[in-house]
């Protein structure tokens, strides 16, 4: 009786701070740009209050997460391309952290998307989602760092303690509404963008393009700011990162006005369970869909294997990935996977 009583109790106390922490990842209504409230919005897209589905999700997914002990060796780590990195290479070449983490290059430039380094995706390092796969390299190991952009000011795109390490020294780029949390964090170096603002930085243009997506820390400024994805326009090579989003017909007109990229990082999982999760992310058919929108030459999949934030097996983004490629008639090493860690220079 008293152990029934104590796992009773253990289960509420889990569940409780579970849906705590997936309370500022509920999705609420959404028509125009902003309600009346002065929460944004993801035009054109109907979405019902989902807290009931939230609880719902919750309990489903009790004991099915695996744990990180279980998770060893699922990913392998690989080995920087150090050499090529350091050679502040003009064409594009990319190094993947992990998660939304990528080390981008082009025309001299190192800029780091959504850059995640800590152990977990959460409030606190005491609790919340812990890295299933390790990061393959520490922050200090990269090259002096230009230019930073954030899609969105969820935990696992916007990591208070790589902030903090990386500092004043690059320039971050921001959607509206997200520079005061970096001010109050002492970084001022913050460009603060609107969807379709452009910004010129040397020889490659930083645009703020859209995302189907919403954002929060807490239950209590539940889309206060705007999430994005973004566009690196160089002289000779384009570059397009996603962030977070489900699938949005704005894609095409990302791919009007900007295309075609060299290379998009599009995301290829967390879509489980998809009756809960599609508003907001893609699953791997539809990351296809955005490669083509974008009339991307080659794209990497991306929001995998790193953090455990959904329900579909670990490994499954990449194998649904190479369906979908094979039953529309697309190469493999056109939409591609990295393994942690690994570089790849992407040809004109
Ligand atoms: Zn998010
Ligand atoms: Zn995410």
């Amino acid at each position: 009786m008293i152990v029934t009583r104590m796992v009773l109790a253990t289960f509420s106390i889990s569940l409780i701070s579970s849906v705590l922490l997936n309370l500022s990842m509920v999705p609420q209504k959404m028509d125009m740009n902003r309600d009346k409230s002065n929460r944004f919005q993801n035009p054109g897209l109907k979405q019902g209050n989902q807290f009931l589905g939230l609880l719902k999700w919750q309990f489903s997914r009790i004991g099915k997460v695996p744990s990180f002990s279980s998770a060893q060796n699922v990913f392998p780590i690989a080995e920087p391309d150090w050499r090529k990195i350091n050679s502040k290479p003009d064409e594009l070449v990319i190094t993947w952290v992990g998660h939304s983490t990528l080390l981008v290059q082009i025309e001299g430039l190192a800029i780091l998307t959504d850059p995640i380094f800590s152990e977990r995706c959460s409030p606190s390092q005491l609790f919340g989602p812990k890295r299933f796969t390790p990061v393959p390299f520490p922050l200090s190991a990269l090259p002096a760092i230009d230019a930073v952009v954030i899609s969105h000011d969820h935990y696992d795109h916007l990591d208070e303690t790589t902030v903090k390490a990386l500092g004043n020294d690059p320039v971050w780029f921001v959607p509206k509404g997200v520079k005061p949390w970096f001010i109050k964090k002492g970084i001022t170096n913050v460009i603060e963008m609107d969807w379709w603002q452009e910004y010129q930085l040397g020889r490659v243009t930083i645009v703020c393009t859209p995302s189907q997506h919403f954002s929060g820390r807490s239950p209590f400024n539940r889309n206060k700011t705007l999430w994005s994805s973004w566009a690196i326009i160089g002289t000779k090579q384009r570059f397009w990162f996603a962030g977070d989003t489900g699938y949005s017909p704005l894609f095409s007109e990302v791919g009007i006005k900007y295309g075609p990229f060299d290379l998009a990082a599009i995301p290829i999982g967390s879509y489980g369970p998809e009756w809960f999760m599609l508003p907001i992310h893609v699953n791997p058919a539809q990351a296809v869909l955005v490669h083509k929108d974008l009339q991307a030459r080659q794209s990497v999949g991306i929001h995998y294997g790193t953090f455990i934030l959904s329900d579909e097996p670990v490994t499954e983004p990449v194998t649904l990935l190479k369906k979908e490629l094979e039953k529309n008639g697309i190469r493999e090493d056109e939409f591609f996977t990295l393994q942690h860690g690994e570089t790849r220079i992407i040809e004109k």
